[in-house]
């Protein structure tokens, strides 16, 4: 069991007043909010050890250095990656995904080839496909959704006889919060000869993330929505992929050796992390990340699942509330349009009310179209979130509702 109370205390923003009411933060699925020991170990970072990494042999620059690998290899823990060359630090996941899909485009893309990925992706995970495809000439299919907004599997194993050579999937939809069958995509994609790219995005908090379990080839995260700095993520990635793809980014930290007119790459990891790093970034993902374990993600995902289930239901019991798909798992994100009311006014009204939640197309409007829909209201609730806090959304639900005649549709 959680503390509530004293997890909460971790987190000064959440006694916030806005527009004179208590805050409701139900937008976590967006960005979470960040406890004092993070801001602590940024701070302390900056406060006494702020110095570049890898290139000086100054005492601040060593102790930043091995600082930074501790971190690396934490998170390789983290993950149970084989070794920590398979963790590069990155901006968050978009720049994981884009990363591999340049690089591996370069490297195993070519025209006849096939990227599969899915309706359900956020942009992040189509777009960078999308143009992998343009520069390769490689085809691009995707697999649809089913009524419910869990993906159509059948489509999946048809398109596997296509032998595609990736298939980069989420774990989970961050608008209708489906949880994916990762582990059967990943069989069945690794028998068509694919490798499998996850987009861990919405996932780190649902559940425990063993890469060799998986035995997925890359993953990518980002650290703001663990409680994490924002600009910070990782994208690990199998090393013996990893040593075959080339470098996106080029500059200082990657090469081995350079003369006027060429270069040679450094070793794995750095090949791939051009420039300077965001060091106390980094620093404070670890934190993050140690706040996680202490908690223990089955204890935070069996309390969001709880909140969700609640709200879900809260929210299904409102007249005039439709809940965007009936997934058989669901986890961290609810979506909802109220009748007679745009997705922006209704969140608009919550907001005078305290309540913080997300309206738009949430950057996955292939899926919002499937539902014949622009957008959504979307609650995202975190573990330190109360019943209370939840039921206060519902109740804004119902005032936003009670509005006679809505406001425009
Ligand atoms: N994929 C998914 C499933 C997401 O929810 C998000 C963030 N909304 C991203 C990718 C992109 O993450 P970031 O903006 O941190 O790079």
């Amino acid at each position: 069991m959680l503390e509530l109370e004293q997890i909460r205390g971790d987190f000064p923003i959440l006694n916030t007043q806005v527009h004179g009411q208590p805050l409701v933060y139900l937008d976590n699925g967006a960005t979470m909010q960040v406890p004092v020991q993070v801001l602590r170990a940024v701070e302390e970072q900056y406060a006494h050890w702020q110095a570049n990494i890898h290139r000086g042999i100054h005492y601040l620059s060593e102790q930043s250095t091995v600082r930074v690998e501790e971190a690396r290899k934490h998170l390789a823990r983290f993950l149970n990656a084989a070794a920590p060359e398979e963790i590069l630090f990155t901006s968050g996941t978009t720049e994981g995904i884009n990363l591999v899909a340049r690089s591996f485009g370069e490297a195993f893309l070519h025209p006849g080839d096939t990227v599969v990925t899915t309706e359900m992706e956020h942009h992040s995970n189509l777009i960078p496909w999308q143009e992998a495809c343009r520069r390769t000439g490689a085809a691009l299919e995707i697999v649809h959704l089913t009524d419910r907004g869990e993906l159509d599997t059948e489509e999946f194993r048809r398109l596997m006889a296509l032998r595609p050579k990736l298939v980069a999937v989420t774990c989970v939809s961050n608008v209708l919060g489906t949880v994916n069958p990762v582990e059967e995509l990943i069989a069945q994609a690794h028998q068509a000869g694919a490798a499998v790219l996850l987009d861990a995005a919405q996932a780190m908090r649902h559940r425990v993330m063993d890469v060799q379990a998986l035995d997925c080839d890359f993953l990518c995260f980002s650290g703001h929505k663990i409680m994490g700095p924002t600009g910070t993520g990782v994208l690990y990635g199998k090393r013996k992929w990893l040593e075959q793809m080339p470098p996106v980014r080029f500059g200082g930290g990657m090469v081995d050796e350079v003369t006027a007119r060429s270069a040679t790459w450094g070793e794995l990891p750095f090949k791939f992390e051009a420039g300077t790093q965001n060091i106390a970034g980094i620093i404070g993902l670890a934190a993050a990340v140690s706040y996680l374990e202490k908690l223990g993600i089955p204890e935070i995902s069996a309390r969001e699942d709880a909140l969700l289930c609640r709200g879900e239901e809260g929210l299904r019991a409102i007249p005039g509330v439709e809940v965007l798909g009936s997934p058989a798992r669901r986890a961290g994100a609810v979506s909802f349009n109220l009748k007679g009311f745009h997705y922006y006014d209704t969140a608009r009204l919550l907001d005078q009310l305290g309540i913080a939640v997300r309206s738009g197309h949430h950057c996955a409007q292939p899926l919002l179209a499937r539902l014949g829909l622009t957008g959504a209201v979307r609650v995202t609730p975190a573990f330190y979130n109360t019943e209370e806090e939840m039921d206060a959304l519902l109740r804004g639900v119902e005032r936003v509702a009670s509005l006679a005649g809505g406001l425009r549709t």
